[in-house]
């Protein structure tokens, strides 16, 4: 018989759809305690409310990861409440793609300020807690777009390389009970192509994103790699669907 795994205390950024969402789904059925954090509020609230229903353990937080002081004040109330924070998800991300002469320096900013500083505000707010806990977890999402560029991708890509680059910096620099996880998935179906305003980065995509994975897919990936015994660190998963070359 396999034993129940302990339930982990787990904050989740970007959950109000596409894999954050499904994330907090599997993870909250799977036992564990979930903190539900994004700006759209009334999603996050409405999913916690229906895994509340169902008998699991989830709460909403309004969270703008641009932020530091909120996202700091978030992770002190969620230590306070339960005592401990097991894991950080550091999924919230946009994708606004176009080609850089296109100069939407406005969305290039957008895209650093959360896929990058975003995930720096995780990591401060969360380091100090896991080094006096002895133990913790940082899952990244990055994407296949650490590992490639493609026109129109530059930006996006260049934050995605460097989601990759801080999350292995964490992992060498990291004391062995806190482990990092890099995920990055190929296409999924969600709703991050969806804000792209550039008509030729749009149609691309249009193309490009013809064959996707689901967002639970990717769910089950994090679940993977925290369902590890401690002294197992699964440092990354890069998962796509098998029609993307
Ligand atoms: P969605 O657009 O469905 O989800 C993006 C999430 O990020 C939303 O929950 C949104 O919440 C949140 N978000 C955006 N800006 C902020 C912010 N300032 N503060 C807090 N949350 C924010 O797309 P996905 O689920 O696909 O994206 C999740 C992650 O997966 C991203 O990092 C993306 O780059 C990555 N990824 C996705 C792939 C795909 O093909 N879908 C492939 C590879 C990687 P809200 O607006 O409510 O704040």
């Amino acid at each position: 018989m396999t034993a129940t795994p302990e339930p982990k205390v787990v904050l989740v950024t970007g959950a109000s759809s596409g894999i954050g969402a499904a994330t907090a789904r599997t993870l909250a059925t799977a036992g564990h305690h979930v903190i539900l954090t994004a700006r759209r509020t009334d999603r996050i609230a409405a999913l916690a409310s229906d895994l509340t229903a169902d008998r699991h353990v989830a709460e909403a937080r309004p969270l703008d990861v641009t932020d530091q002081a909120a996202f700091h004040e978030v992770v002190e109330d969620v230590v306070s409440a339960y005592g401990r924070l097991d894991v950080l998800v550091g999924n919230a991300g946009v994708m606004l793609l176009s080609r850089l002469d296109a100069l939407l320096v406005e969305q290039w900013d957008r895209m650093f300020d959360v896929n990058v500083r975003g995930l720096l505000n995780g990591i401060a707010a969360t380091l100090p807690v896991f080094r006096r806990q002895g133990s913790g977890h940082v899952v990244t999402v990055a994407s296949i777009g650490a590992h490639q560029v493609v026109e129109t991708s530059a930006i996006y890509s260049a934050t995605k390389y460097a989601a990759w680059a801080l999350t292995e910096g964490l992992r060498l620099e990291s004391e062995p009970g806190i482990r990092v996880t890099t995920i990055s998935p190929g296409v999924v179906d969600t709703e991050l192509a969806d804000h792209i305003t550039d008509p030729l980065a749009a149609e691309a995509m249009r193309i490009y994103r013809a064959a996707s994975i689901r967002p639970e897919d990717i769910a089950n990936a994090i679940a993977y790699a925290l369902a590890q015994p401690t002294n197992v660190d699964v440092n990354e998963i890069v998962l796509r669907p098998s029609a993307q070359r």
